[in-house]
């Protein structure tokens, strides 16, 4: 099955992304972390979807430094079967390096990813896929109703608006783990951190299509989240992160340099004014707080400047021009013997 639209897989390929090319039609990428009691009935399930399907596929389990015996139970689900593979990270390095470890080893030209708790049901997938084939590069699930905790879903309700009004999406759950992408997202978009939270986000700076569709959610059967509310909070200073990366990454100096000179002219002014005083008023000044703030803010804001200048120079020696900004490139192959002497 081809999830490009119109068959343009060729072309995709070939469009200066980087991107390599796929060999299945679909990996489905789960990370796992401590969820030995799903793990046999979803490995079940996504088999008996994937295989309905008129796909070549594969299951790809991230063993995120599973303790509770999770590895053991993968380890026994693969000789069965050749379509699935587990990848097993050193050590517990949290979601955003366990998606990130599977998108690289994926040989999907469509990766869904899922959580392994089986609160979402692998039956949606389908669903997903047709999204893509009509077009969209990231199509987001949105839990509705939500099955979680009254505390979780107002965080979350809480973290999705604030960064909805920053990014500018309208998505009403950035953070669902039920995702379905077009290879070149996944190639393009890095994450490290804690940042698979605002994958929506670092997609849409690239101009990635996307698209929200509405999925159901059941409690947690077995285990426990991962996430409480103090794991959860120093997302905000992510999403600060991300607005910096996606808005200044490639202009820092509009940043940095702005604030910089505001500070300095500030400072300026200040350190003009007590001179005046001092020149012409015959005032003392020595010993006035505001002359400590005019040097003080004049100092800071070159500082801030030339850190801006700093970045602007890193951005200039690592930037390369296929940062796969091309959706695609159309051009008409040249029969043998034509073209150039
Ligand atoms: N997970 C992971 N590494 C971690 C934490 C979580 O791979 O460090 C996986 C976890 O096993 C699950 C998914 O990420 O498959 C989502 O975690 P969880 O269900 O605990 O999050 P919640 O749904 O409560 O937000
Ligand atoms: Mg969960």
């Amino acid at each position: 099955m081809d999830v490009t639209p119109g068959g343009q897989t060729q072309i995709l390929e070939r469009a200066g992304t980087g991107v390599r090319p796929a060999a299945l039609d679909v990996s489905v990428v789960i990370p796992v972390h401590n969820e030995k009691d799903t793990l046999p009935a979803l490995h079940q399930r996504l088999t008996r979807v994937l295989r309905g399907l008129d796909v070549t596929y594969e299951i790809l389990f991230v063993n995120d430094g599973s303790t509770d015996g999770s590895g053991e139970v993968l380890a026994s689900l693969c000789p069965n079967d050749p379509k699935t593979r587990v990848i097993e990270l050193r050590k517990n390095f949290g979601k955003a390096t366990a998606l990130s470890s599977g998108f690289w080893h994926a040989r999907g030209q469509a990766i869904v990813t899922m959580d392994a708790d089986l609160q979402e049901d692998p039956e949606e997938i389908p669903r997903f896929l047709e999204r893509l084939r009509q077009g969209y590069d990231l199509v987001v699930g949105w839990r509705f109703p939500r099955q979680d905790t009254f505390s979780k879903r107002v965080q979350s309700w809480i973290y999705n608006r604030l960064a909805s009004l920053v990014s500018g999406t309208s998505l009403h759950d950035m953070n669902c783990g039920f995702k379905a992408y077009r290879r070149e997202v996944v190639q393009t978009v890095r994450l490290y951190g804690e940042l698979h939270r605002y994958i929506p986000i670092l997609a849409q700076q690239y101009g990635f299509r996307i698209d929200e569709l509405t999925i159901r959610h059941h409690p947690r059967q077995f285990g426990k989240s991962k996430y409480s509310f103090h794991t959860r909070w120093p997302g905000v200073l992510d999403l600060v992160t991300v607005v910096f990366i996606t808005r200044f990454d490639r202009k820092p100096l509009h940043l940095l340099g702005g604030v910089g000179l505001a500070w300095f002219g500030a400072g300026f002014l200040i350190c003009l004014y007590l001179s005046w005083l001092s020149l012409f008023g015959g005032q003392f000044i020595r010993n006035r707080p505001l002359l400590l703030l005019g040097v003080m803010l004049m100092m800071l804001g070159l500082q801030l400047f030339f850190f801006g200048l700093l970045a602007e120079m890193f951005i200039h020696y690592h930037h390369r021009n296929d940062e796969g900004y091309i959706r695609t490139i159309l051009e008409t192959p040249q029969a043998p013997g034509e073209g150039e002497p």
